[in-house]
């Protein structure tokens, strides 16, 4: 949830407001002094001049046009020379004046205005398991604001599972693969141990684990040594990309350009070799042009992706990028066409790189998945078991492939 504290007039407005906005970033809130797009708006008003109580009433206007589903809260001399100028306007759900700041978020909290999100990771019995693949989850929340997103809004700040926790339900969940499971496991941090640390704890879970979609950022010389030497970590590394243009990527408050990301990979193929790079990719965000639709589709080939999941934008009311021209339905209808076709031929060109090669494959159902995710169809495994198999040929969304031995 964001919150706007915009403040007109003296320095002891600006005190007062500064201590508004810590009150509002302890209840878990995003919290800026710079008008924009918000969710809840404090207006600190002046009545100085005249024309300070005028720029005052117009600033409700101003914070209107932004969100004009957010509640707008007046305090601040304007709001207690003349209450009523403000009570009457469209969208002010409180009108306080310059006497109770002390006591103003309290009020806000009592009449449900304000929303304390969780501050702590929920925790939640294990869910019931089977003894192939659990889920775990290790982490809730999201704070990168990703301009297209509504998640930050819904699910609040990132917050992680102790260690502790985790550890605790990976040792007694009997699974042979874990896969680590989040809104955005990349921001995971236990005190002093983020996500390498984790992976370092539980490296004697006689599991592979897998990881969740993670930010490219996370993924640095250091993080890929711990996943490396914890000598149990799925080379598969789902990182979102969603556009392959730096401007676009910009625009998306996405926090890295083409080039970081395809160092990235780099990174990652140097350290695990012939690891599987995942990605999701959106066609036609708004300020897309064809040129930075031709650098997402030449991005693909040049990742080396292993698997390609490629959606039409989806403008999603209340996030920043809502504010702009959505582009035809048509236009990211093709898009779309495109990226799925070239995600395709990359998967091919992936997937035969492994034929007539061995690999550990977790039975589940005709088959199962390789530690680097190809999905391959075997026959005659048991529920459960791990199998060496050697590929064959490219089968539906995957390839075949036939049993060698059960590895204990
Ligand atoms: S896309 Fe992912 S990282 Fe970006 S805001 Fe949404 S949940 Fe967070």
């Amino acid at each position: 949830m964001k919150a706007c504290v915009f403040t007109l007039g003296c320095k002891m407005n600006e005190v007062e407001s500064a201590s508004l906005m810590r009150g509002l970033e302890a209840r878990g809130y995003e919290v800026t002094d710079t008008l924009g797009y918000a969710d809840l708006y404090l207006l600190n008003t002046c009545a100085v001049t005249a024309e300070a109580e005028k720029k005052s009433r117009q600033a409700v206007a101003r914070m209107r046009k932004f969100n004009p589903a957010a509640p707008v809260i007046v305090c601040g001399c304007a709001s207690e020379h003349d209450a009523q100028a403000f009570a009457g306007r469209e969208g002010v759900t409180l009108v306080a004046g310059t006497m109770r700041k002390d006591k103003l978020l309290g009020m806000l909290e009592e009449r449900g205005i304000l929303h304390e999100k969780e501050a702590a990771f929920c925790e939640l019995p294990p869910p019931k398991r089977n003894k192939t693949r659990a889920f775990l989850r290790i982490q809730d929340g999201c704070d990168r604001f990703c301009s297209y997103c509504l998640i930050p809004y819904l699910r609040g700040r990132t917050r992680s599972r102790s260690a502790e926790s985790i550890l605790a339900e990976a040792e007694g969940c009997g699974a042979k693969e874990i896969v680590l499971t989040g809104i955005d496991i990349s921001s995971y941090r236990d005190g002093g141990t983020d996500l390498g640390g984790l992976l370092l704890k539980l490296k004697e879970i006689p599991a592979r684990i897998r990881l969740g979609s993670l930010e490219a950022g996370v993924v640095s010389a250091e993080f890929l040594a711990a996943a490396k030497e914890a000598g149990n970590v799925c080379p598969h590394f789902h990182l979102s990309l969603q556009s392959g243009s730096t401007r676009v990527l910009r625009a998306m408050n996405r926090h890295y350009t083409r080039e970081q990301f395809l160092q990235t990979c780099a990174r990652i193929y140097e350290i695990f070799p012939g690891a599987a790079v995942t990605t999701d990719l959106i066609a036609g965000y708004p300020t897309e042009t064809e040129e930075d639709f031709e650098e997402t589709l030449s991005v693909i080939g040049e990742a080396g992706f292993a698997r390609v999941h490629a959606f039409p934008f989806s403008m999603r009311g209340g996030t920043a990028a809502a504010k702009l021209t959505d582009l035809p339905a048509s236009v990211k209808k093709e898009r779309t066409a495109r990226l799925i076709t070239a995600g395709k031929e990359a998967e091919a060109a992936y997937l035969g790189r492994y034929c007539g090669k061995t690999a550990a494959v977790l039975y589940e159902e005709e088959g199962g998945y390789t530690e680097n995710y190809i999905r391959t169809y075997v026959a005659g495994g048991r529920e459960g078991s791990m199998y060496e198999v050697r590929i064959g040929k490219p089968f539906r969304d995957g390839v075949s492939a036939e049993i060698i031995k059960e590895i204990k």
